[in-house]
């Protein structure tokens, strides 16, 4: 597989182009954004991190039946993917209450929700990505009907899924986000996950401490957000090795591992 021209540089990944019209390549970069952009940093490391992480969980989902846009993970910070045309809504999924809408509902942080909760947010930084409701979907055509109940059936099944899976490595998922876009199959328009799922993209607790283990360390100056993220990608199975995982260490671990394969 050749790796073409630069399509799309985001706020974490990159997208390049492929000699397959249909296949790119996605590219974790280590920059960390919060708050709509105005807090940045580059962290070294995250992007390895989070490129075995969402490898991880897209290849588990897609065992369960979840069509997604993964095809391989390349090297350390490289997958290729399936070109999807992006819907431009965040899909938020709440199973405990933290973060925007704790600030926005004055709800307590920590809340159990008694059902999960999905909430839509237009992908849009210059508005800085509105919360909207179901309708403004509809009526302003950014996903049809028939999309969005196909999508939230999904949401259901990958969060009930990601539930089990953390909670068996000792760790409670409070929420996350997802992305979905389309795909063409045999002339037909077939909704599939994309994007990425990773600590980058969720809130992860420790069952017993509450411990953050996601990009809160980032957003709140806790510190040590690669040991947290690795600590994510060593309970899930993905690195064996030692026990205090640095930023350098994770290169190596990367390039070993793929070595063996
Ligand atoms: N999230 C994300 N990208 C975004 C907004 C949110 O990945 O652009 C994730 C975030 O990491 C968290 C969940 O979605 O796991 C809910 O985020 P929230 O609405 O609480 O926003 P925040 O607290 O980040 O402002």
């Amino acid at each position: 597989m050749k790796k073409g021209k630069k399509l799309y540089e985001g706020k974490a990944k990159i997208i390049y182009a492929t000699n397959d019209k249909n296949l790119v390549i996605q590219y974790f970069k280590d920059d960390a954004t919060a708050f709509n952009n105005q807090k940045k940093s580059v962290i070294e490391g995250k992007g390895v991190l989070n490129n075995r992480i969402s490898e991880h969980i897209l290849s588990n989902l897609s065992q369960i039946g979840i069509k997604n846009h993964l095809v391989k993970r390349l090297n350390m910070r490289e997958q290729v993917i399936k070109l999807v045309e992006i819907i431009p809504i965040e899909f938020i999924i709440r199973n405990v209450a933290s973060g925007s809408i704790t600030k926005r509902l004055g709800i307590e942080d920590g809340t159990v929700l008694k059902e999960p909760l999905i909430e839509y947010c237009l992908k849009d930084d210059k508005l800085g990505d509105p919360l909207i409701a179901e309708e403004h979907i509809m009526a302003f055509e950014w996903a049809t009907k028939k999309e969005i109940e196909k999508v939230k059936k999904m949401i259901l099944r990958i969060n009930d899924f990601m539930i089990g899976m953390f909670r068996g490595v000792g760790i409670k998922l409070i929420d996350f986000k997802l992305e979905f876009g389309r795909l063409k199959v045999n002339g037909k328009d077939e909704v599939i996950l994309a994007d990425e799922i990773s600590p980058d993209t969720c809130r992860l607790w420790d069952s017993i401490t509450d411990k953050k283990l996601d990009k809160d360390r980032f957003r709140k100056n806790l510190g040590d957000l690669i040991p947290a993220y690795t600590e994510v990608a060593k309970r899930l199975g993905i690195l064996h090795e030692q026990s205090n995982v640095s930023a350098v260490n994770v290169t190596k671990l990367s390039s070993v591992k793929r070595k063996r394969k």
